[in-house]
């Protein structure tokens, strides 16, 4: 029997994981707790534990790996797959982990007698990968957090029209809203090419979207730009990455690093400062920078930034780090599943109105096959914490 158990993510912005049971055998899509204070961990119990063939993880986000501590506590025998770069970054090494070969992209690769799974780039985060994961005959594509458009990032999808999926689980982080990243850019380089005042905080954390921005601004842009050193091994890492990332960067990362990541931190009129999103070091550089200007990128809004905002120095350009509506409309046409859960978002209650989008837009017959109305029962989840990555 295919049995599928949203252990968290479904109407809610965190601790995505999700179970898939096919005849008997198990496995686990990400295990991630949510990132607010509570880190709450997934529903996870020792009985799903107990059946893990395997689990598959897409990236290191918090969201999805902060509870792999429980399956090694509980003594999970399955391994976790990984790429070898979420592996690094998550820096804590659980024992069962078991990195993917670079030489397996878009390939099957056999797990056991039960499960054998492909891999691509999910566009999200250096190491951030899709799935698709044949369990006991039947396939699945789990998309894990999916950005199409990131200026540095490959991304790529299954074959079109090859597999027909059981399932796909879908990222839909940012299902509310419509965005171009490459306008998003484009907007931001220009604020800063005609606002005199200076300098410009940008609060930054660990993602694609921290190194789109300041490659970016720093190919573009005229400004000096100075990184957090807390932020500095993240930048040195793309270095030795290549494979994740559109073609022709390398020697653009490599100037970045030796140019922005040596020079000590100033905060003249002319400088772009990408720093830790920390609340301390921004109320720091608040008082000690009266000409400062704050540019916010996402949901994240602490009341600094409030105030910054009160006094007209905080502009935001949202950048997407998930799929938006119209993303999620390709996406669903080159996806051809029977069934479909849309996770990492509180607004995946609302998919009915996208359902009945998607169905206008025909180029092939995926009229009765997107969310089917057994489907939608799965979507009737709380919603909770919107903060996250
Ligand atoms: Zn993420
Ligand atoms: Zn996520």
């Amino acid at each position: 029997m295919f049995r599928v158990e949203i252990l968290g993510g479904v109407g809610e912005y965190g601790r995505n994981c999700f179970y898939v049971e096919n005849a008997g055998s198990a496995i686990l899509l990400d295990c991630g707790v949510t990132n607010n204070l509570e880190k709450t961990l997934p529903s996870l119990n020792r009985e799903h534990m107990e059946k893990l063939e395997a689990v598959f993880i897409s990236h290191s986000h918090i969201d999805h790996t902060g509870a792999l501590y429980v399956l090694d506590e509980w003594g999970s025998h399955a391994p976790i797959i990984m790429s070898e770069q979420t592996a690094d970054q998550l820096g804590k090494f659980h024992p069962k982990t078991k990195t993917l070969d670079l030489k397996t992209y878009r390939k099957w690769s056999v797990v056991n007698e039960h499960i054998r799974f492909r891999w691509g780039f999910s566009g999200h985060l250096l190491g951030s990968v899709w799935y698709e994961i044949e369990l006991n005959g039947e396939t699945i594509f789990y998309s894990g957090d999916y950005v199409s458009d990131s200026y540095l990032h490959k991304a790529d999808l299954p074959d079109f029209g090859e597999t027909d999926y059981r399932l796909a689980l879908m990222d839909s982080g940012h299902i509310e809203k419509d965005i171009n990243n490459p306008d998003t850019l484009r907007q931001l380089l220009d604020y800063i090419d005609k606002t005199k005042e200076g300098p410009f905080i940008i609060p930054s954390s660990f993602s694609g979207k921290t190194a789109d921005w300041a490659l970016y601004l720093f190919q573009n842009g005229k400004r000096e730009i100075f990184v957090d050193n807390r932020l500095h091994a993240f930048f040195v890492a793309y270095e030795n990455a290549g494979v994740y990332l559109k073609e022709g960067l390398a020697s653009l990362i490599h100037t970045f690093n030796q140019t922005c990541l040596t020079q000590k931190f100033s905060f003249d009129s002319n400088s772009i400062c990408f720093v830790c999103e920390d609340e301390e070091m921004i109320e720091r550089l608040y008082e000690a920078c009266p000409n400062a200007k704050l540019i916010v990128t996402g949901y994240s809004k602490p009341p600094l930034y409030e105030q910054f905002n009160h006094e007209g120095r905080c502009i935001e350009f949202f950048y997407k780090t998930h799929p938006d509506k119209a993303d999620l409309r390709n996406l669903v046409k080159q996806i051809r599943a029977n069934e479909w859960i849309f996770f990492h978002s509180p607004y995946v209650n609302e998919l009915k109105v996208f359902k009945s989008e998607v169905s206008n837009n025909r180029p092939i017959r995926m009229e009765d096959r997107i969310i089917p109305d057994h489907i939608n029962c799965l979507f009737d989840c709380s919603i909770s914490s919107k903060s996250g990555y």
